[in-house]
């Protein structure tokens, strides 16, 4: 098994009637990159940036950011790399940003809100990701996105970034932009969405959790939390088409991206990338070059 997969590195992802899928991977940290290089992902598709926040006393600054973006994308050398803004709140807290304690943390004050409610935590690590872009192919992610609202007040604090280090005279470059598609209101409103990013990632984890008001985190609730309901998959469709209205492409970052039993049903779907542990990259490879 392990040596019919080595067979499939260094091979692009594509069905036997020529239909290509891009393989990317999911990484939580800078030294993740090792394996994704070893099983050969063609990018990396989700890169939590919560690793650079988490388990400390204080934000990290812009250059510490800058730092690790810029080693993630020369290390990767071109190929892309899409990294997810802070996604805290929620399971991922963090003390010195003094969050709170709430009743429903999963619906609560998480990721983009923080962002757009904190701009000055979300400028930093936007000024660093700019600056980070000049050395690679980068993709800035956004996670949580309920409407056409945010992503128009996410575009202009980006606007406001891209202004402040032309003053500096800082170098930059603005990246290519999508967003998580990871929650039912997303989905509804993903044609109106395609027409104002590059790119869509649906996140099956929190799409399943909120599509069918079960807790992730709840293991009482495992045998009723089933991403491969039906309501999940059209979800999942109506994003693809809502993309590819506009032009643009769609991926799968949650788990079910994963899920060789699906991966068939992904392609015929639509679906442009799948983005998996690196663990997962050839075994789906695998199964994408055996289909028709
Ligand atoms: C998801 O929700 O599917 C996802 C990829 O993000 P996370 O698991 O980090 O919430
Ligand atoms: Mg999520």
């Amino acid at each position: 098994q392990k040596r019919l997969l080595e067979n499939y590195k260094g091979r692009e992802s594509v069905t036997k009637s020529g239909k290509k899928i891009h393989v990317f991977a999911n990484i939580g940290s800078v030294s993740d990159v090792a394996y994704v290089l070893e099983n050969d992902a063609e990018g990396i598709g989700l890169f939590r940036s919560e690793f650079l926040y988490l388990g400390r006393s204080g934000l990290p600054d812009e250059n510490e950011q800058f730092n690790a973006y810029r080693q993630v994308l020369q290390m990767m050398a071109g190929k892309k790399v899409v990294i997810r803004t802070l996604d805290i709140g929620a399971d991922k807290n963090v003390d010195y940003l003094g969050l709170g304690q709430e009743d429903n943390p999963a619906m609560g004050y998480r990721a983009i809100r923080i962002c757009l409610e904190q701009p000055d935590i979300f400028k930093t690590q936007l000024r660093a990701l700019l600056r980070a872009a000049k050395y690679g192919n980068l993709a800035i992610m956004y996670p949580m996105i309920i409407s056409v609202e945010e992503v128009k007040s996410i575009g202009e604090i980006v606007k406001e970034v891209a202004r402040e280090l032309d003053e500096e005279k800082v170098p930059y470059t603005i990246p290519e932009q999508g967003v998580m598609v990871e929650t039912p209101a997303a989905v509804m409103m993903s044609e109106e969405l395609a027409e104002l990013v590059d790119f869509f990632s649906i996140g099956t984890n929190d799409l399943t959790q909120y599509t069918l008001a079960i807790d992730r985190q709840n293991s009482k609730l495992d045998r009723f939390y089933n991403p491969h309901h039906e309501a999940v998959l059209r979800m999942i469709q109506k994003t693809i088409d809502g993309a590819h209205k506009h032009g643009k492409w769609v991926g799968i970052c949650g788990e079910l991206g994963a899920d060789t039993a699906l991966t068939e049903r992904f392609v015929q779907m639509g679906i442009d990338e799948l983005s998996v542990a690196p663990s997962m990259v050839l075994p789906v490879r695998s199964k994408i070059c055996e289909m028709e």
